[in-house]
């Protein structure tokens, strides 16, 4: 999939009033992001605290929340058995465990993608946030996967954009 990336000029961006992944204009709803970033400058390890509120509409926040949800993990608790019933501390039983909270756990991620994939609109772009934030030589980094998206808001913080896969 082709991304959009726009390297921003400071920390005070503006974003388009729509959403990335559908594409819907005029929402009120934002999705909070917030992150720490570490990058190397002048042989030093500088870290960056970014928090931004993304006009996002509740649609695309909940099918991008269900797709990243770590409801999967609860696959792996029965591994606890391992510690607490002695029984199972056998090679046959540990590795009986490890294989059932695998299977448990491909099953519940496969439960959560199918969830997600019936909360999207027709319009919208990929299951997940449909952008990415890093920092590049200190400075905010956006990629997007909306073309139309990426150039809107490029224009609105005077910045230019990079194509990659
Ligand atoms: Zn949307
Ligand atoms: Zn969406």
């Amino acid at each position: 999939m082709t991304i959009f990336r726009v390297v921003t000029r400071d920390g005070h961006v503006k974003f388009p009033v729509k959403c990335p992944c559908c594409n819907e204009r005029g929402i009120s709803s934002v999705h909070h992001h917030s992150s720490e970033n570490y990058e190397k400058s002048g042989g030093f390890q500088v870290k960056s605290t970014y928090s931004f509120d993304i006009p996002y509409c509740e649609t695309c926040q909940r099918h991008a929340k269900m797709y990243n949800s770590d409801l999967k993990y609860l696959a792996f608790i029965p591994i606890i058995l391992l510690f607490v019933v002695p029984m199972l501390k056998t090679d046959i039983g540990f590795i009986s465990i490890i294989i059932m909270c695998f299977i448990l756990f491909l099953g519940l991620r496969w439960f959560l993608h199918n969830q997600s994939n019936s909360l999207m609109k027709d319009t919208c772009i990929t299951n997940e946030w449909a952008y990415k934030f890093t920092t590049l030589q200190l400075k905010p980094n956006f990629l997007f996967f909306r073309k139309d998206y990426a150039e809107e808001y490029a224009s609105l913080n005077g910045s230019i954009i990079q194509e990659s896969e």
